[in-house]
């Protein structure tokens, strides 16, 4: 088998796990409108938890070892609460971005998602103090999008991060494909599945071979990015962006036990020339064959060490999942 660092997922949205193939095929604000924001406006804490588990095992199932939650349905602090429950009955390490929306109605922002910068702090403040940083979860904020932010409303949240030190992430340029010359300015990129609603899985391994492809076809040049350095985005470019390279993101004596067991010897993998290309372009969920984190396997041979069976999960997320439909 290979043995790889875990994947770091830098970017989700865990309650669309629930939302998988609504409105599929609309462009940003359509999608916004059908997709996330109705259904984000009326999933309740249960639903939130169950998504996070959905997420969380699909995730780790993918071989991914930290996955960063960009948390934006705010209306009811019972929300946060149960999305990270849910993380972290997997055992997957994780950031929680408990983000704030201060405008934006106009663009279809639901009202109920829109509270004063301040009052998003506080909650922040209040999520810290609950889960204490124990190198398993850290929490974070961020603005949700440049047109839900005010000028003020964003000046209150650095000012926040700078005396707290507290890190912060927000949606920025998500409708262009590439942007040359940052990437020409040698900026870390690192890699993100997204929430389920957009795109419609949690599995990283798909998502490597997507950011190689993508960029190939875009710049009808097949050299433009090698399955190396998708790897890297992937782990070391994933850990440099969340601030975790000292620990994360490399095998490397005194870090992290973060880490995958990839068995080439499937169909699809087989024969293994080349052991980066074929994590890249010729891999799927059935070639994880453990998943370690922090040192324990959370995940082997199809089994969570959570004790949580996939059969089980998906049986009562159906029960809420057509709970929340019905309510639609
Ligand atoms: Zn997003």
């Amino acid at each position: 088998m290979f043995l790889f660092p875990g994947f770091i997922n830098t970017h989700i949205h865990i309650f669309q796990s629930f939302l998988k193939g609504l409105g599929a095929d609309h462009r940003l604000i359509e999608w916004l409108n059908l997709s996330a924001l109705p259904y984000g406006k009326v999933m309740t804490p249960r639903q939130h938890e169950l998504a996070a588990r959905l997420a969380c095992m699909e995730a780790l199932k993918s071989g991914c070892t930290t996955l960063c939650e960009f948390f934006y349905t705010n209306q009811d602090p019972e929300l946060a609460h149960a999305c990270i429950e849910g993380m972290q009955s997997t055992g997957i390490r994780s950031v929680f971005i408990r983000t704030f929306q201060d405008t934006g109605e106009e663009y279809g922002m639901p009202s109920a998602f829109i509270e004063p910068a301040e009052k998003a702090m506080r909650e922040v403040e209040k999520l810290r103090k609950r889960y204490r940083e124990d190198g398993m979860l850290s929490v974070w904020t961020g603005p949700d999008v440049t047109w839900s932010t005010t000028a003020d409303g964003y000046r209150t949240m650095l000012e926040y991060c700078l005396g707290e030190n507290v890190r912060y992430s927000m949606h920025l340029k998500e409708t262009e494909v590439d942007h040359e010359m940052s990437l020409r300015a040698g900026v870390n990129v690192a890699l993100g599945t997204d929430g389920a609603a957009s795109n419609n899985s949690t599995d990283m391994l798909e998502t490597m071979k997507l950011a190689a492809l993508i960029q190939k076809g875009f710049h009808r040049d097949a050299s433009v990015m090698a399955a190396d350095q998708v790897i890297r985005m992937a782990t070391c470019g994933g850990a440099k962006a969340i601030g975790t390279e000292k620990e994360t993101g490399t095998l490397e004596t005194g870090k992290k036990a973060d880490m995958i067991l990839f068995d080439p010897q499937h169909l699809k993998s087989f024969p293994d020339h080349d052991a980066e290309a074929t994590v890249v372009y010729a891999s799927s969920e059935e070639n994880i064959d453990t998943t370690i984190v922090n040192g324990k396997v959370v995940y082997h041979k199809g089994a969570f060490a959570s004790g949580l069976s996939e059969k089980e999960l998906i049986r009562e997320c159906s029960e809420e999942v057509e709970k929340m439909r019905k309510q639609i």
